[in-house]
């Protein structure tokens, strides 16, 4: 690729609502460009990493034996509402009408849509095990979409959906699925793990999500250093405690002492006296209602008027377990800053109390703006029972494994992936049955498995960037080599060799783009740096007098000087 015959457009600054670092880094490179709330244009730049990604994905998916297909982006909404997910999943869904008034939806996932395929395709045990995917667009109306591609409403999944004959079968598709995850990601060149994931109902070790390491990441990911335990927080909380640590004392780690009544761990941890009045309290659920997770109450305290000059914020699991979030956290969740009261959006939170006194906080009714959401009697009464144990597990680093072989480590993750064993779940819905060897009908055994396609580059960069840009692993780097000319235009010495190689690096293979813009050196070099090409070679009439190139990694601190007839094989 010549530069001029593509399309690059940086930008100096960020626009002010991009958040994290991938967000920003995205946009000032021009690979992504915002149309809507959560809704992107892939630009040149930013869809040639895509395009990396899905290879990758396909050809690792092909390997392992999944075929590819392509369901249709507008579902009827009738298969939804054979399997209740029509009811079920909210106002995530995205729902449309025709012309006619028939509902449609469009799809957050497909597992409908392929178990209609199955179940008038396979008919005989003889087509099983078999295993279809495709790399689709997917709308989820989410929440707060945010952080560019990491969380849009528009985003592009690799979904895959396997079929077997019994559970045996489902799980040895799985383990096949889970081995190509583990691929799929080391060719990435990211640092990552798979962790145990809830899934609820089915049980057992069914769920997996593979992780891209990262700080800024939204999960906690649970794991012991000296064994192979590792789970996602939820997983992991749901196991039984298995430490002595007081109970009680989990959560409330810092102030908190087991047995006392909660109004005062209350009191004790907002560091307000019991006595203290406030003008209201504002509770406000944040609840994945179809995901089943637990629910998330979130407590602000206020004192005066329409001004928060206190405020806290926690997390609290069926209002015995309640941790108190920072600043940071508030706004990520409400989209505002503590220290203002009125409707945030659509999260605004209800259930405002007025004048009570810390230790009168009791019997509230308090829960999201939406209808029959709500949690009834949540209390801070004096005289409560001791929450069971079982309330109050929280993992936190230190404990025990679970498998006694160590203790545990927390790190935070950036979900790239799922595999789920799904078992019989929509099969009985739908009636997904296939004939078995005594020509009786059993019902199919399924899995799915998600990779988030446009989540993994804003993952890489999380986990890949410096004050100059990002650093894209070479596998889903834009452009693996860039050839930058010093005054191509004037040096004919410069313009041959930039050309030669330019040509070499084609004919072996390499993805290269020659910038031929004839931008100043400053600018070229800050313009790659931000993009995150991995290797540089700079090509300068000084250099060539001594039969020389320069190469920088874009990693590397200082520059190489590598012969023009060694270049090639040095790059490769
Ligand atoms: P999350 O917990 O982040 O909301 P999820 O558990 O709802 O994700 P899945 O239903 O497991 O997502 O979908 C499979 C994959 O699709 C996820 O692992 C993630 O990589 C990707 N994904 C999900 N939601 C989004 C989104 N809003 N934007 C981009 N990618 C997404
Ligand atoms: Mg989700
Ligand atoms: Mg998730
Ligand atoms: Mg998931």
């Amino acid at each position: 690729m010549r530069a001029t015959r593509f399309f690059i457009s940086t930008l100096k600054e960020a626009p002010a609502d991009a958040e994290i670092v991938s967000h920003k880094l995205m946009m000032r490179a021009g690979m992504i460009k915002r149309l809507g709330s959560g809704i992107y244009n892939y630009m040149p730049m930013g869809l040639r990493i895509i395009r990396k990604v899905e290879n990758i994905v396909r050809e690792e998916m092909n390997r392992a034996g999944a075929i590819e297909m392509l369901m249709p982006v507008v579902q009827p909404a009738e298969l939804w509402q054979e399997t209740g997910r029509w009811d079920k999943m909210g106002p995530e869904l995205m729902r449309v009408k025709d012309r006619h008034g028939r509902d449609y939806i469009i799809q957050p996932t497909s597992e409908e849509a392929i178990t209609d395929v199955i179940r008038t395709e396979i008919r005989s045990y003889r087509q099983l095990p078999v295993n279809f995917y495709h790399i689709q667009t997917k709308f989820r109306d989410e929440r707060r979409p945010r952080f560019g591609l990491m969380r849009g409403r528009e985003f592009t999944m690799k979904d895959a959906y396997s079929f077997d004959r019994n559970v045996e079968g489902m799980q040895k598709s799985y383990e096949v699925m889970y081995d190509a995850y583990t691929r799929i990601f080391q060719r990435f060149g990211l640092e990552f793990r798979a962790v145990a994931a809830d899934n609820g109902a089915i049980g057992g070790s069914g769920s997996h999500e593979f992780h891209v390491i990262a700080d800024t990441g939204e999960d906690a990911l649970v794991y012991c250093p000296t064994s192979d335990y590792a789970a996602n927080m939820e997983a992991a909380e749901a196991l039984p405690t298995q430490t002595s640590r007081p109970a009680a004392a989990t959560a409330l780690t810092k102030t908190a002492t087991p047995g006392k009544a909660k109004c005062e761990d209350v009191a004790q941890l907002l560091n307000i006296p019991l006595e203290t009045t406030v003008k209201s309290i504002v509770l406000a659920v944040d609840a994945e209602k179809d995901s089943g997770k637990a629910a998330q109450i979130w407590l602000l305290l206020l004192r005066g008027d329409h001004e928060l000059n206190e405020v806290k914020a926690g997390k609290i699991a069926g209002m015995a377990n309640y941790r108190f979030a920072t600043e940071a956290e508030i706004v990520e969740h409400f989209g505002t800053k503590p220290g203002y009261l009125g409707p945030i959006g659509t999260q605004k939170p209800v259930n405002i109390v007025a004048d009570r006194t810390v230790a009168n906080m009791a019997d509230f009714v308090c829960g999201a703006n939406e209808a029959d959401f709500h949690f009834t009697g949540a209390n801070w009464g004096r005289d409560l029972p001791e929450p069971a144990v079982a309330d109050l597990r929280n993992v936190v680093a230190g404990d025990p494994s679970p498998d006694g072989k160590g203790i545990l480590a927390i790190q935070r993750g950036i979900e790239v992936g799922h595999v789920f064993q799904l078992g019989t779940r929509y099969s009985d819905d739908m009636k997904a049955t296939f004939l078995d060897e005594n020509g009786k009908p059993q019902l199919l055994q399924m899995g799915c498995y998600g990779i988030g396609v446009t989540r993994i580059l804003g993952a890489a960069i999380e986990q890949n960037f410096d004050d100059k840009g990002i650093i894209w692993p070479t596998s889903i780097a834009p452009f693996e080599v860039v050839i930058c000319p010093m005054g191509m235009d004037r040096s004919e010495a410069v313009k041959t060799e930039a050309e030669s190689l330019y040509q070499a690096l084609i004919a072996a293979g390499i993805d290269v783009i020659l910038d031929d813009r004839g931008e100043r050196p400053g600018a070229m070099f800050a313009d790659w740096e931000l993009i995150g090409v991995p290797h540089r070679i700079v090509i300068g009439d000084r250099g060539l007098k001594e039969g020389k190139l320069e190469y920088l990694g874009r990693r590397d601190t200082e520059a190489s000087n590598v012969p023009v007839a060694e270049m090639l094989a040095f790059i490769q």
